[in-house]
């Protein structure tokens, strides 16, 4: 496993909640963080059917527009219920012509699971891969999980993306209702990023 011996990481990505999260992530370590949007980085087209294969896409392609190592996050929402749905797809499920409403993808999942006639619980992952990717071609992956399940209506306003509707198992508070450092300890992120500090950084 390659170490990470540079003092500068690029996180490949214009969500600025992952963003902080990860950057919350590394404080500990004497790494100066940036992100895609701080370099003008274009978004690349996700165009694998995995959560691997999108995560190497971004991180290589960052890695070489800057030349800097790249990590990259690839992550989203698996309900049991729904086959896995949207899996891949969750950041799609948000789209409008105005940017991302989740409120609209919860309300799908939520309406969707009705559908589905499945009774509760609704069991459901968070699924994270972090690609770590240097200009010369090599890479590094970690993956990472934290199961639950899907609860309605929405609970609480921290966090991002789906976190109102997750409730992680052990817990009786949704991830929208924790505080940030509660999440980070149990997150999918934090669960990959203990992989890539311990195979990396450590
Ligand atoms: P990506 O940016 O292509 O990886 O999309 C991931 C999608 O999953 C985004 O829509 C996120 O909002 C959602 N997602 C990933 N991690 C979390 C999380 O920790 N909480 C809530 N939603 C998440």
């Amino acid at each position: 496993m390659r170490k990470f011996a540079e003092d500068r990481l690029l996180v490949a990505t214009h969500n600025q909640g992952k963003l902080e999260e990860i950057e919350h992530l590394l404080k500990p370590y004497s790494v100066s963080v940036c992100g895609a949007a701080e370099l003008n980085l274009q978004e690349p087209d996700e165009t694998e059917t995995t959560f691997l294969g999108n995560a190497r896409i971004k991180a290589h392609s960052a890695s070489k527009a800057t030349g800097l190592p790249a990590l990259a996050d690839d992550s989203g929402l698996s309900v049991a219920a729904l086959n896995g749905a949207p899996g891949v797809y969750t950041a799609d499920w948000a789209e409008t012509e105005t940017g991302r409403d989740f409120d609209m993808a919860m309300n799908k999942v939520h309406v969707l699971l009705k559908e589905s006639g499945n009774l509760e619980p609704w069991l459901a992952k968070f699924c994270c891969t972090l690609v770590l990717a240097w200009p010369d071609g090599h890479d590094e992956v970690f993956e990472g999980e934290v199961q639950g399940r899907i609860v309605w209506p929405q609970r609480g306003k921290n966090g991002h993306g789906y976190d109102p509707i997750f409730l992680p198992d052990g817990y009786n508070v949704t991830f929208g209702e924790m505080d940030r450092w509660e999440k980070n300890k149990i997150s999918h992120r934090a669960d990959a990023f203990d992989k890539l500090v311990t195979g990396c950084f450590d």
